[in-house]
């Protein structure tokens, strides 16, 4: 295949590359592209961050939705596409997963957590609000559903919600901070998975190619950003990465 040749050389010359990954990377572990027609916002409406703090009713609803498995993707595992950017990173060749995803499946198909920056949060565990301190979800579960409790911080009572950014969250600072860092280092910006129409997120591949990187775009169909890429290729993510960096 060309486009996959073209790939691989891009990746063989690059110095230092960055991994940006979206939707696209995780439908292939069966996990829904929340956007897409048919996927859960289409469904149900967000609730978004103000509303959470602000209403107890709202709290209980969304931990009713954290509980009841509505996203239906608790306890999917990385597929192909993973574990080929895992070893990427293994290799030295991948300074950092930028990520859109909140699925932990970049960390569970092996890559350190410190390698993989979570814009949009991370749909594993909790945090409190006021201090950060972190929940483990199966014991908050319990006492939500065998209680009625809605999680309040065992250290110092404030609220404690699913540590995903909602609609009308600000971004984690520190982890923009780090992702904007990443990027102005890189000399190869790999899209892969993402329609790139999510701001601020989607302004990291123009950083990258604004600062002189090359910019590849693998995602299944065409994006806006098409025309300022390197190489764009719209196929399916798992086959075409593990090709590209097969297992020893
Ligand atoms: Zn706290």
């Amino acid at each position: 295949m060309l486009g996959s040749d073209a790939l691989a050389k891009l990746i063989g010359a690059a110095r230092r590359a960055v991994i940006f990954t979206g939707a696209g990377m995780s439908t292939e572990s069966g996990i829904p592209d929340f956007r897409s027609p048919g996927g859960v916002w289409s469904r149900m409406k967000p609730i978004y961050f103000q509303d959470f703090v602000a209403d107890a009713d709202m709290r209980r609803e969304a931990w009713n939705r954290a509980f009841s498995g509505v996203a239906g993707w608790v306890g999917a595992e990385p597929n192909q596409g993973h574990y080929a950017v895992a070893r990427l990173v293994a290799r030295g060749k991948v300074s950092s997963v930028i990520t859109q995803n909140v699925d932990n499946l970049h960390q569970a198909s092996g890559i350190p957590a410190t390698q993989v920056l979570e814009l949009h949060g991370n749909a594993g565990y909790a945090t409190c609000l006021d201090c950060g301190l972190r929940h483990e979800l199966d014991v908050l579960k319990q006492s939500f559903l065998g209680r009625g409790e809605i999680p309040v911080c065992r250290d110092c009572g404030g609220l404690v919600k699913v540590a995903t950014v909602s609609f009308g969250q600000p971004m984690p600072p520190a982890v923009m901070r780090l992702a904007e860092i990443e990027t102005l280092a890189c000399d190869l910006f790999i899209v892969l998975g993402s329609s790139l129409v999510v701001f601020p997120a989607a302004g990291f591949p123009v950083m990258a190619k604004r600062n002189g990187a090359r910019l590849v775009i693998v995602n299944r169909d065409p994006t806006d950003m098409d025309d300022i890429a390197d190489l764009v290729l719209n196929t399916e993510i798992g086959p075409i990465m593990a090709g590209l960096a097969p297992a020893d």
